[in-house]
C-alpha cells in the first residue's frame, strides 16, 4: 500500500517536472535557433550593404543607367572572391534579372524584399539564407540585390546543441525520477508511522479486551447454569452471552486485521495442499448447509495442488467466503466450491445462487465495516469485516481476490494465488 503510494508520488513528480524540463529545453532550443539566425541575418545584411554601395548610376534622359562593374562578384573588375556566397543577383527596378553570379536563377524576381530560408535543390540539397535588398538612390529605386549564404554552419551548431539536449534531458529525467522516489519516501514516512501506530493500538486494544471479555462470557455461562431455578434472569444472561460472543468475534477479527497487514515473510509460509484444505472446509460446512436447505457442491481436481501459505490464515479467508455464500443464499439454493490451476495461479472459486450484490455496492464490499444491508447483516451477526479480512489475507500471500455478482441471481468470489 505504502509502496504503491510512493510509486504514484514519484511518477507524478517525474511527469510534472519532466514536462517542465522538456518545455524548458524546447524553449532554449528555439531561442538559440532564433539567436543564430539573427546573427547570420545581420552579417548577410552587412555584406549586401557593402555590395550595394558599389553600385553606380547616371541619369540619361531622366532614366537611371546602373553600372555594376565595381560590384564584387557581379562586376568585370578584379574583385575579392567571397567563397561564402552561394549566389549574387541583380534585378532591375522592374524585377528583371540583369546580372548574376552562381547558379542561373529565374528571369523574374520572385521573392519580396527581406530575409528568407529556402532549400537549394539537388545536387547540393542544402538550406540557404537569402536576402533581397532594394537598392535606392534618394527616392529612386535602382534595382534589387539578392544574395544567399549556406545555413550549414548554423544547422551544424543547432544539431550539436540538440545532441547535448537529447543526452542531458534523459539524464535529468532519471535524476528527477530518483529524487521523486526519495521525496515520496520522505512524504510517506509520517503516514506510515501513523498507520503503524494505529495498527499497534488496534492490536493492543483488541488483545487487552480479550481477557475481560472471556471473563464476562465465562461468568455469564456459569450464571446461566446457576440460574436454572430463576427463569426471570435467564433472558438477560442469554443476552450477555450472545453480546460477549459477538464482541469476542469482532475483537478477534480486528486483531487479525491489525496483525497481518503487508506481505507475509516467505520463511513463515509452509507447503499447503489446497485440495485437502478445501475438502476439510466443505466437510465443516456440511451440517450448516443442510440446516439451511442449501446444496454444497465441491469441484476439486484429482491431482494435488500445492503452494506455500499460512494454512490457518488461508483457511480463514476461504471460510469467510463460504460462510457469506451460506448466509446470503436462500433455502433451495446451491453453493459451489471449486479449485483450478491456470497459468501458474491457483484459483479458488466460491459461487452461490444467492441474493447477489448491487452494482453500486460491489466496489465497496471489501472495505472494512461495509455492509450492504446493515439490518440484515447485523441479524446474521456480520460486522462487515469478513471480506476485508479475506482480501488482506490473500494479498498477504501475493494473490488477488475478485468478485462478480448479479442482484437476485448470485455471486462468484475468486481467489487467485501464485503457485
Ligand atoms: P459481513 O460479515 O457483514 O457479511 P463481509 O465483509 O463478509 O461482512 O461482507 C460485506 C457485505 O458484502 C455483506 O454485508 C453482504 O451484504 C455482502 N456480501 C458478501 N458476500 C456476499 C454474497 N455471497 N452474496 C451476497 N452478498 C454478499
Amino acid at each position: 500500500m505504502f509502496n504503491r503510494s510512493r510509486r504514484n508520488l514519484a511518477r507524478w513528480f517525474t511527469l510534472s517536472m519532466g514536462s517542465i524540463l522538456i518545455l524548458f529545453a524546447a524553449t532554449l532550443y528555439y531561442l538559440r535557433a532564433e539567436d543564430k539566425l539573427k546573427a547570420l541575418d545581420q552579417l548577410l545584411y552587412k555584406k549586401t550593404r557593402i555590395m550595394a554601395a558599389s553600385v553606380q548610376y547616371e541619369l540619361r534622359q531622366d532614366q537611371p543607367q546602373v553600372d555594376l562593374n565595381n560590384v564584387p562578384l557581379l562586376g568585370n573588375s578584379l574583385q575579392p572572391l567571397d567563397t561564402e556566397l552561394v549566389y549574387v543577383r541583380w534585378y532591375n527596378a522592374q524585377g528583371q534579372l540583369k546580372r548574376f553570379f552562381g547558379a542561373p536563377p529565374s528571369e523574374q524576381l520572385s521573392a519580396s524584399p527581406g530575409f528568407l530560408s529556402l532549400n537549394d535543390p539537388a545536387p547540393t540539397d542544402r538550406w540557404l539564407r537569402q536576402v533581397t535588398l532594394p537598392v535606392q538612390e534618394g527616392n529612386r529605386l535602382l534595382g534589387y540585390l539578392q544574395i544567399a549564404v549556406p545555413l550549414t554552419d548554423t544547422q551544424a551548431d543547432l544539431r550539436q546543441f540538440q545532441l547535448v539536449l537529447t543526452l542531458t534531458v534523459p539524464i535529468a529525467l532519471i535524476l528527477i525520477g530518483f529524487t521523486g522516489w526519495q521525496l515520496g519516501g520522505l512524504a510517506m514516512q509520517p503516514i506510515r508511522q501513523a498507520y503503524m501506530q494505529l495498527q499497534r493500538f488496534t492490536a493492543d486494544a483488541s488483545h487487552e479486551l480479550r481477557s475481560p471479555l472471556s471473563a464476562i462470557l465465562t461468568n455469564a455461562q456459569v450464571g446461566m447454569l446457576l440460574a436454572k431455578d430463576a427463569p426471570e434472569i435467564q433472558p438477560s444472561l442469554a443476552n450477555i452471552i450472545d453480546s460477549s460472543k459477538s464482541i469476542n468475534s469482532l475483537v478477534s477479527n480486528l486483531l487479525l486485521l491489525a496483525r497481518h497487514s503487508g506481505r507475509i515473510a516467505s520463511e513463515l509460509l509452509k507447503p499447503v495442499i489446497l485440495n485437502n484444505l478445501l475438502e476439510e472446509l466443505a466437510a465443516d460446512y456440511t451440517a450448516e448447509v443442510a440446516k439451511h436447505d442449501i446444496k454444497l457442491v465441491t469441484h476439486l481436481p484429482k491431482h494435488p495442488i500445492e503452494l506455500r501459505a499460512d494454512l490457518e490464515l488461508l483457511r480463514q479467508a476461504v471460510k469467510n467466503l463460504l460462510s457469506n455464500a451460506c448466509k446470503y443464499t436462500p433455502a433451495g439454493g446451491t453453493v459451489w466450491l471449486r479449485l483450478e490451476t491456470h497459468s501458474h495461479q491457483a484459483m479458488i472459486q466460491v459461487v452461490d445462487t444467492g441474493i447477489g450484490i448491487a452494482k453500486t455496492d460491489l466496489p465497496h464490499i471489501f472495505e472494512r465495516f461495509y455492509r450492504v444491508d446493515t439490518e440484515r447483516a447485523r441479524e446474521s451477526g456480520g460486522f462487515g469485516l469478513g471480506l476485508a479480512i479475506a482480501q488482506q489475507i490473500v494479498q498477504a500471500h501475493g494473490g488477488q481476490i475478485y468478485v462478480t455478482s448479479t442482484e437476485g441471481k448470485g455471486s462468484t468470489f475468486q481467489i487467485e494465488l501464485p503457485l
